[in-house]
């Protein structure tokens, strides 16, 4: 798998963008949250912190995006269920419950996902306006998320797997994923020898995207866990705040291809 890297914004808000998403698909596409300087800035909407200072966060994030005055969320379960956006959605925030992905032919919807570990995966038609977001722990690559976003694309898009570019962004490596035996079976990995193992999740989505006839799948060099920007579930024992990956074509003029 190549690597894609994300770039870190020279702003005050901790941003990563994926330029390269920029320049080849007009898309706005990486991940936001972490720290920056020390100061944590935590996007999440569950973890316990103040709902003001939170909101204020995503507010300042948001703002970003002024082509994509449609920001959609869901409260993730770890399912495979994946959620398609139409034209219809209002403008502001839409909050769904229970899922996992999210997938749109529209303009100007900022899809976002909740990402502290787990892998976010970013699909996208190049010729078509179909683009989708997907949330990936462990759970959601052994119950075929992946699979699950692929046909949600291809049904709405009419594009074929061979179609879709891929790319595995910020999450924690296969250095640092230490799993039980139920994660290595879920994941149909081979556990040799005394437990416990380490799992690569990108590892295996770029696997099952070859299977899926995916032909470009990049990966993230970033580590949540081993790179200290990043915010980690599992190095923080469950403390640190979250991310927000996200994916969108603005609606504005920079929506066209940039070449033309
Ligand atoms: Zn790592």
């Amino acid at each position: 798998v190549s690597i894609t890297k994300e770039h870190r914004r020279p702003a005050a808000l901790p941003v990563w963008d994926i330029p390269s998403w920029d320049e080849r698909f007009g898309v706005h596409a990486g991940i936001a949250g972490g720290r920056i300087d020390g100061t944590a800035f935590d996007l999440g909407l569950w973890g316990g912190q103040p709902v003001g200072e939170v909101m204020a966060r995503w507010r300042t994030f948001r703002q970003e995006y002024p082509g994509c005055p449609r920001t959609v969320l869901a409260h993730q379960i770890h399912g495979t269920r994946v959620l398609w956006h139409a034209a219809d959605n209002p403008p502001g925030w839409l909050l769904v419950d229970g899922a996992d992905g999210h997938g749109t032919d529209v303009d100007g919807i900022l899809l976002t996902v909740t990402i502290a570990d787990c892998i976010p995966v970013y699909l996208i038609v190049p010729d078509r306006r179909t683009i989708a977001l997907l949330h990936a722990g462990w759970r959601g690559v052994a119950g075929g998320m992946l699979a699950r976003g692929v046909e949600a694309i291809c049904d709405r898009s009419g594009a074929s797997s061979s179609d879709i570019v891929m790319h595995c962004g910020v999450g924690i490596c296969g250095r640092c994923y230490e799993v039980g035996p139920e994660v290595m079976d879920g994941l149909g990995l081979q556990a040799d020898g005394p437990g416990p193992w380490l799992a690569d999740l990108r590892a295996v989505l770029a696997d099952q995207a070859a299977r899926l006839g995916i032909r470009e799948c990049t990966a993230s060099p970033f580590c949540s866990a081993h790179d200290p920007d990043f915010f980690s579930h599992r190095r923080s024992r469950g403390t640190d705040g979250r991310m927000i990956a996200f994916l969108g074509r603005p609606a504005d003029v920079r929506g066209g291809a940039p070449s033309g």
